[in-house]
């Protein structure tokens, strides 16, 4: 999963482009939510929040390190709960 660091400006583009619902407004800046973020695997080959990001503030989250099987394995999970 991703991240979104302090450095978020809050300029709401990345909510919209997320094709898992996983980012949303926090008590202060945006938040990606681990369990929801496939890093895009299943939807795009790129990231799209990094992609739309103007200050380049979402990077890795370290404490979710994935493999690319386990991120379509979420995703997969996440398409059944549809
Ligand atoms: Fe959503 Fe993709 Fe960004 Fe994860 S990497 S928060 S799935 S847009
Ligand atoms: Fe924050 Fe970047 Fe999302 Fe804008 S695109 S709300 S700066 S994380």
């Amino acid at each position: 999963a991703l991240m979104i660091t302090d450095e978020c400006i809050n300029c709401d583009v990345c909510e919209p482009e997320c094709p898992n619902d996983a980012i949303s407004m926090g008590p202060t800046i945006y938040e990606i939510d681990p369990q929801k973020c496939t890093e895009c695997v299943g939807h795009y080959s790129e990231p799209q929040c990094v992609q739309v990001c103007p200050v380049e503030c979402i990077p890795f989250n370290p404490a979710w390190r994935e493999s690319r099987e386990e991120l379509q394995a979420k995703f997969e999970r996440l398409q059944a709960q549809k």
